[in-house]
């Protein structure tokens, strides 16, 4: 299947000369959606993931279904304040400012093998911060998910001797 054809590019949005890449438009379509879901989950069955972790808001959309499907877990990752118990935490860089991302304490076991996933890779640095929070728990990251790759923004570079998936690249 052509993934790419139920892609919606948005002219200037967020912010003028940016053509946002559109997943909602995958999503809606019930096949589209189950047969990336499905190339996701076949490349997780190689690799004998015990949990998924996803960052928000994306990451859970992809994420959820793969975790289903293997029948393993599923832990968020998200900004700080929104996790009700104790969390690890950790900085990350933005074009603008920086940001926290946390994750439960005891969400992930020491040893065990992560899959982590998002909808899209642009620089690497959202993946990057979900990296360190695994690794800070003891989990090993035992493969990278995504829908498309933004090719010209290197991100695969920063996330360099990690095992990465990406379904569509621009
Ligand atoms: P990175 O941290 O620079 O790799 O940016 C990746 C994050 O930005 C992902 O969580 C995406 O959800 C979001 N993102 C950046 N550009 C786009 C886009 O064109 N479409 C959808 N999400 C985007």
């Amino acid at each position: 299947m052509d993934l790419k054809k139920f892609v919606t590019i948005v002219e200037d949005w967020p912010k003028p000369g940016i053509k946002f890449k559109d997943i909602t438009t995958l999503m809606d379509n019930g096949e589209a959606y189950r047969y990336a879901t499905d190339r996701i989950v076949d490349y997780a069955k190689q690799r004998n993931i015990d949990i998924v972790v996803g960052p928000e808001a994306r990451g859970f959309i992809i994420g959820c279904p793969v975790a289903y499907s293997l029948g393993v877990g599923f832990a968020p990752v998200r900004k700080e304040g929104k996790l009700p118990r104790e969390t690890v935490k950790v900085n990350y860089g933005l074009e603008y400012g920086s940001d926290v991302l946390t994750i439960h304490k005891d969400a992930i076991k020491p040893g065990q093998r992560v899959l982590i996933t998002d909808d899209l890779l642009a620089t690497g640095g959202t993946i990057d911060a979900t990296i360190k929070l695994v690794e800070q728990l003891g989990g090993v990251v035992a493969g990278i998910a995504f829908l498309i790759e933004l090719t010209y923004l290197d991100g695969r570079n920063k996330l360099d001797g990690y095992d990465i998936l990406t379904l569509m690249e621009y």
